[in-house]
This record gives structure tokens, sequence and C-alpha cells, in this order.
């Protein structure tokens, strides 16, 4: 069963975000690698770099949690797009909010990931 695209896209983008701030940690302890003051304080930037993947890691925590709370509440009718609560609506249809199509197995799919989420 997939996980819901609103799921995956989120994701990607505290990936792509964790990424560019390890590799921008990695510029500026490259650019003052000679300075007295870096030599004195790696410690500092791996620990910024550890605060950075713990910071995103309980942010993808914390977000899908409360995002199979709400599944849970709709009934594991949630739009897979949007997020946009499908209660009363057929399936398969179209998100009224954002137009997609959405299909009959989206109350299993929700299912799976609020059960992977608790
Ligand atoms: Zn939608």
């Amino acid at each position: 069963m997939m996980t819901p695209p609103i799921v995956s896209k989120r994701r990607g983008r505290v990936a792509v975000a964790i990424v560019t701030l390890m590799a921008l940690l990695g510029v500026v302890s490259r650019i003052f690698s000679h300075t007295a003051w870096l030599q004195g304080h790696v410690e500092l930037l791996v620990g910024a770099g550890g605060a950075i993947f713990l910071a995103f890691s309980a942010y993808v925590l914390i977000t899908e949690r409360a995002l199979a709370a709400r599944a849970r509440e709709a009934n594991f009718r949630l739009c897979p797009h949007c997020g946009y609560s499908l209660a009363g609506h057929e399936a398969p249809g179209r998100c009224p909010e954002c137009g997609k199509a959405y299909d009959a197995d989206l109350a299993c799919m929700w299912r799976v990931f609020a059960g992977k989420a608790l």
C-alpha cells in the first residue's frame, strides 16, 4: 500500500531541507576552517548538524501524528493529496478542495499510515 502523496511530498521537502542545511554547514565550516575560532569550536558545528537533524525529525513526527489523528477523526477519508476531509463524499471521486482524483482504497491507505504513525 502506498503512502499518501501529501505525506511523501512533505518527507521529500524535509529531506531536501536537511541536505541543504547540512551542505551549508559544510560550506561554512570549510570557509572558516582555518580560523582560530572554528578550530576551537568544532563541536558547535557538529552540534548544529545534530540539532538540525533532530528538529526536522521532530517536525516530521509531530506533523505525521497530527495528520494520523485527523485521518482517524475523518474515518480514514482524507484527500491523499491535500488532506481535506472527504467524509460524506463518494469514493472514487475528485477532491472538492484540490480537484485531484482519489480512488476507492483511500481508507485502506490512511489506515496503514495511521497505524504506522502511532
Ligand atoms: Zn485534495
